[in-house]
Order: structure tokens, then sequence, then C-alpha cells
């Protein structure tokens, strides 16, 4: 089976309109799909007309800190409408929003000036997020691409790099819970951590209600899905899939195939009607 779990479009960094995904994940022959845009879930207000084939689950993903350390968490099945996760899209919304002034306040040191006003001049009210400074740096010739832009300027421990804004990760959590939905770790081994701190950050994340995890996130060496296969089942964790699909690409591609997860226990099953 072809599913897929995590992915964005245009209501956060992707480049797809809501319904473009749907088209694509049909193309695909992608059964069972969700949208889950940093911080939002606008794109599902954008769906409720749709016509599909395609089982389509609520998502979100949330921009959290543990230990100031940035840590997504991706939220599957939830209530888009209820009054809890609209609270959270609106404050981490407004933190977003802050960040991005804070952003263009420490690059303007290193010579890249009134980013915020040309980024939301351009954004029209959408979502500013790391990746529309890494375009500015690029348009204005102060990084030679993307990977340079991270690296130099918006990566961890970079300037860009602005701490402890978000809502809690407990927080988050509980907010993922109490609107029904399920929290999955995202892409674990993304943060770099030594194998003893990415077990505390599992181990706190199970404290605060975590019930599964993400052991594929877009194409990924067999070793790393094996591996985290076997952590997902050492902490009864439940495996989640997904592309992280951005933009249409030659590397990145919409769908996951499921036999990736072999015989773990997937966070779908639980979903009613599915
Ligand atoms: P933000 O949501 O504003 O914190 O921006 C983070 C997003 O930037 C990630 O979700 C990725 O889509 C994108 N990104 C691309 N390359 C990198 C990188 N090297 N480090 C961090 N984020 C990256
Ligand atoms: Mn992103
Ligand atoms: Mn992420
Ligand atoms: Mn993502």
């Amino acid at each position: 089976m072809i599913v897929d779990f995590h992915c964005h479009s245009y209501y956060s960094d992707g480049s797809l309109t809501p319904q473009q995904l749907i088209q694509l994940a049909e193309q695909k022959g992608i059964e069972l799909f969700a949208i889950t845009d940093h911080d939002n879930c606008h794109a599902y207000n954008d769906l409720m007309q749709i016509n599909t084939e395609i089982k389509i689950v609520s998502g979100i993903e949330f921009s959290t800190t543990w230990n100031k350390i940035g840590i997504h968490i991706v939220a599957l099945n939830f209530d888009t409408q209820s009054e809890i996760i609209k609270q959270a899209v609106i404050k981490q919304s407004k933190f977003r929003k802050e960040r991005a002034q804070k952003i263009s306040q420490r690059l303007e040191k290193h010579g890249l000036d009134n980013a915020y006003e040309k980024i939301a001049q351009i954004k029209n009210g959408q979502q500013i997020g790391r990746p529309d400074f890494a375009h500015l740096l690029i348009k204005e010739g102060i990084v030679r691409d993307w990977n340079q832009a991270f690296k130099k300027y918006l990566g961890a421990g970079k300037p860009g790099d602005i701490k402890n804004q978000w809502l809690s990760f407990e927080e988050i959590v509980k907010i993922i819970t109490s609107a029904g939905g399920v929290a999955i770790l995202a892409h674990p081994l993304y943060y770099k951590l030594t194998n003893s701190k990415l077990r505390r950050l599992l181990q706190d994340f199970i404290k605060a209600g975590g019930k599964g995890l993400e052991v594929v996130n877009g194409f990924q060496n067999p070793d790393k899905t094996n591996y985290l296969i076997q952590l997902c089942k050492e902490y009864k964790l439940k495996a989640s899939i997904g592309s992280d699909f951005h933009h249409p690409s030659k590397r990145k591609h919409l769908g996951c195939d499921t036999r990736l997860l072999k015989d773990s226990n997937v966070v779908w099953e639980d979903f009613k009607g599915i």
C-alpha cells in the first residue's frame, strides 16, 4: 500500500495547493493521506468540498523545542475544528511572526537589510519561515545556495536560529491528544542526537503522551529505517511514514511504500473508518 502522512502545501513552505497535492496523490496511487503543514491546518478548509477516493486524515507538523533543540511533532487524525487546535495554531502563528522579526534583526548585522518587510510584502499574510529567509539570502547574493543559507545563517546554532518561543514540547503533545489526535515524533534522526539523547527524548515524549514515531521520512537509508523500526518496537510506539514532500523535484516524491515498515504496528490501524 502507498500512503503519505507527512507533506507540505503552500500554506507552509510547500509550493502546491492542497488540491494539487490531492491530484498528485491520486496519480501516485496513494490510499491514505495527510497534509502536515508547519504549525497550521488551513489546507483542510480547502479540502472540505474535495471529491476523491483517497482517505484523507487531518494533519499538522508542530514546531517545538526539547532541551533547547528544535523538534517537530506531527499530529494526525485530530479534530481540525476543535478550539484547542485553533488556539494552538493562533499562538504558534504569533510566535512565528515574532521569530521572523527577530531573524530579520539578527541578519541585519550580516548584510541583509529589512528582510522582514521584504518577505512580508511577497508573502501577503501567508506564514513566514526560515525557507523565506534562505530565498532572500540567495536572491541578494549573500549566499550561493540553500545549503549555505542554512549552514551559515539559519541552521541550528546560527544567527537565524531563535530558541524557545514555541508552545512547549509537553503542551503540544497534550493539545494533540486533547483534540483526539495522535502525536508522532517527526524525523527522529534529523536532530543528530547521540543514541542516549535520542532515547531520553523518546522517554520524555512518551511521558508527555506521545504515541508514534516517524520511522520513514522521505528517501532514507535502509539501515536508518531498521534502526528506527527497532526503537519503535522497543518503546511500544506506533510507526508512521511520510515523504516530507515540499516541491515537485527529481529527488523527492510524494507517497511511501508501507512494505518499508515490515511488521511494525502502524499509527493508522487505530483511525476510525480506515
Ligand atoms: P521553519 O519551519 O521556519 O523553522 O523552517 C524549517 C524548514 O526549512 C524545514 O521544515 C525544511 O522544510 C526547511 N529546511 C530545508 N533545509 C533545511 C536545513 N538544512 N535545516 C533546517 N531546515 C531546513
Ligand atoms: Mn518544511
Ligand atoms: Mn520537520
Ligand atoms: Mn515536514
